[in-house]
């Protein structure tokens, strides 16, 4: 299992990690299986979407900002429900399959690490199996 550090630099964002990703399939050396990329934090999470047009991340968070509003009469006492939610929608990680050593993505996808409630120094974990 590898584990990466990642300081995010916003209070949102998603941050590119399918270099840290590739790196942990090769260092695995299995060429046949399934990645899956975890993040252990509950304000966080992992997601698999367009790299190619930075316009898509921020229309992503805006989205997600209008459906689940900073302040909507939550009860949790730190204040950053809404960033809790965010993290239960995209979920705490994302699985891809491996073939020939490479993750199988799409010309136009990769890995992101969504920050909710940055900035913060972050954590993820990537462990690949062979099958
Ligand atoms: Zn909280």
């Amino acid at each position: 299992m590898n584990k990466f550090e990642l300081a995010t630099q916003a209070h949102e964002s998603m941050s590119d990690i399918t270099a840290q990703v590739r790196r942990a399939i090769a260092d695995s050396g299995v060429r046949e299986g399934i990645c899956t990329v975890y993040c252990p934090h509950t304000t966080a999470g992992i997601t698999i979407n367009e790299n190619a047009d930075p316009d898509v991340v921020h229309d992503l968070l805006g989205a997600m900002a209008k459906l689940v509003p900073w302040e909507a009469g939550y009860r949790h006492a730190e204040g950053n429900s809404a960033a809790h939610v965010k993290s239960t929608l995209v979920g705490a990680s994302a699985s891809v399959l491996v073939d020939d050593g490479q993750p199988v993505l799409g010309t136009w996808q990769s890995v992101f690490f969504c920050e909710f409630d940055g900035p913060r120094q972050r954590k993820f974990l990537v462990k690949t199996l062979s099958a």
